[in-house]
């Protein structure tokens, strides 16, 4: 147990970009919060940086050939090192952790965020995929195990600031609202042109690579919708997404009397995580404030889902359920990973992922194994269509 009043932080992923803007807001905020935990997929360097700033109790180097390096910089700095995908896992569970930060890329923070849940530990959910491919699953385990999920996701983030203190308050529809990303009024014959360089460049936000993939093929808004589901309980069809290109508005929540709240305010991800490790208190910060001079016009329009089908392939998996959504965002890993290789088009992602979920087999009831078997299969798949 912990004896003091702070919260004590496991980031899963810290060198990317949610990961080292978390700890931005922990070192701004060092009576509130201090790093227990932090663990790299394999950037050594950037890992012994923060645990020589932020002196956690343990980091994690998946990349297990970097062990020695790591193990051996942190040494003098009495850091317990561990390496391997499985440590991931097992440091999550350590007793002195309150709250995880998931900020893993994809699939891979499935398995660390189940036991994080049988740990009974705070989630700080900015690994959208987990829910995507096990909603359900994950759902429930933080029911039986009395484990709150709050959203790091801008959008996700936005709804749950609008339903505080509306929590008998039933949620007609909620509103999504997506950038429209990069290619926003394009058609499919501009789409068959463009370059990584074109899909890495998003207007409003900065990301990683893979959301940033995402968000220029919608694919992103159709992980959220289903990440909407899961988080705030509701049917396919209350969760609706709105194309704002200002990206002021960060999503809207619809009630029974048909009043309408919406959260704004500047793009900047370190608020929702601000909020998420602070919640239930607001802290004080000093990112730019918005200023209604500078956004004379915030505009809105329906997404085009004959050009950006992914996004419809999304809705489709939601309606399936089951092991659909594992499926899609599996292929869709794959696809989008093989882009940012240049190894195919924009458009083939959305070719990959339709073929996939095509031709997998389908299963409505999966256990976890069901999905990790869903997840295997469609990556073989995916990846026989791009060789
Ligand atoms: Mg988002």
């Amino acid at each position: 147990m912990n004896t003091t009043n702070q919260k004590h932080i496991a980031i899963l992923g810290s060198s990317g970009s949610i990961g080292t803007q978390a700890l931005e807001v922990i070192a701004s905020h060092p009576e509130e919060f201090c790093v227990e935990v932090l663990t790299v997929n394999s950037n050594a360097e950037l890992l012994i940086a923060q645990a020589k700033k932020f002196k956690p109790n343990a980091v994690v180097i998946v990349d297990e050939s970097k062990y020695n390096l790591v193990k051996e910089a942190l040494q003098l700095d009495l850091i317990k090192v561990y390496a391997g995908e499985a440590a991931l896992s097992q440091v999550v569970q350590m007793e002195t952790v309150d709250i995880v930060l998931t900020a893993l890329v994809g699939y891979a923070g499935l398995k660390p965020t189940i036991a994080a849940i049988k740990a009974k530990k705070t989630i700080a959910l900015a690994n959208k995929e987990t829910l995507v491919v096990a909603g359900k699953l994950i759902t429930q385990l933080a029911q039986e195990n009395g484990v709150n999920i709050y959203p790091v996701d801008s959008e996700h983030s936005a709804i749950f600031q609008c339903l505080a203190g509306e929590w008998d308050n039933k949620i007609e529809q909620i509103y999504l609202t997506a950038s429209g990303g990069p290619f926003l009024g394009k058609d499919v014959a501009f789409l068959k042109t463009v370059t990584k360089a074109q899909a890495l460049k998003h207007p409003n936000w900065t990301m990683g690579a893979k959301i940033t993939i995402d968000s220029a093929t919608l694919m992103n808004k159709g992980l959220e919708v289903i990440e909407a589901k899961w988080l705030f309980h509701l049917k396919p069809e209350q969760v609706k997404v709105i194309v704002h290109p200002q990206s002021i508005i960060h999503s809207l929540v619809q009630f029974e009397d048909g009043s309408m709240k919406a959260q704004m305010g500047l793009p900047d991800m370190k608020l929702p995580i601000q909020y998420a490790l602070g919640y239930p208190n607001r802290l004080k910060s000093d990112f730019p404030r918005f200023d209604f001079v500078n956004y004379p016009q915030l505009t809105f329009q329906q997404p085009d889902l004959k050009t950006f089908r992914n996004l419809a392939l999304a809705y489709q998996a939601m309606e399936q359920c089951g092991n659909m959504p594992c499926i899609m965002n599996a292929a869709n890993e794959v696809a989008v990973d093989a882009f940012l290789k240049d190894k195919i088009s924009l458009l083939k992602i959305t070719e990959v992922i339709e073929h996939c979920m095509n031709t997998i087999l389908y299963n409505n009831q999966p256990d976890l194994e069901d999905y990790v078997e869903a997840d295997k299969m469609s990556r073989i798949k995916a990846f026989e269509l791009i060789d």
